[in-house]
């Protein structure tokens, strides 16, 4: 006896089926009630809307340090203008990769882009910064 009914056609659908025995449809479980805590506070992290507010933010700062770099004439405006771009890109860079991993419902072929061009900003912001510290 299933307490479950097909979303297709309505038919009910014994106690973990896979299938409709009806119209064959695929059913699908309900795991998202079954997460972990920390899974949610990850997911409220990184929601949609705050990963977009970072991403801005990060985008901003490199912004500014491009801004800072093309006026700067000595080695004080460079040192800045690589910190806000270090800031920005790293800022940016962890919410791709966090947002690409925990957003699920998003295409999947973009959870993959969001992380590799996450991976490579913040490893560009590591190798830059080993660079200058060398
Ligand atoms: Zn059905």
């Amino acid at each position: 006896m299933g307490d479950e009914n097909c979303s297709k056609c309505g038919a009910e659908l014994p106690s973990n089926s896979k299938f409709c025995l009806n119209c064959g449809v695929k059913v699908e479980k309900e795991t998202r009630s079954e997460r972990e805590p920390i899974h949610e506070v990850f997911r409220f992290l990184f929601s949609k809307n705050l990963i977009i507010a970072a991403i801005l933010f990060g985008i901003l700062f490199i912004w500014i340090g491009a801004i800072v770099l093309t006026f700067s004439t000595d080695l004080t405006g460079y040192r800045a203008a690589q910190t806000l771009n270090s800031l920005g890109f790293f800022i940016t860079g962890v919410f791709l990769i966090g947002g690409g991993i925990v957003n699920d419902a998003m295409d999947k072929y973009v959870r993959v882009g969001m992380i590799v061009i996450g991976v490579y900003m913040i490893t560009s912001v590591l190798a830059l910064t080993s660079l200058l510290i060398h």
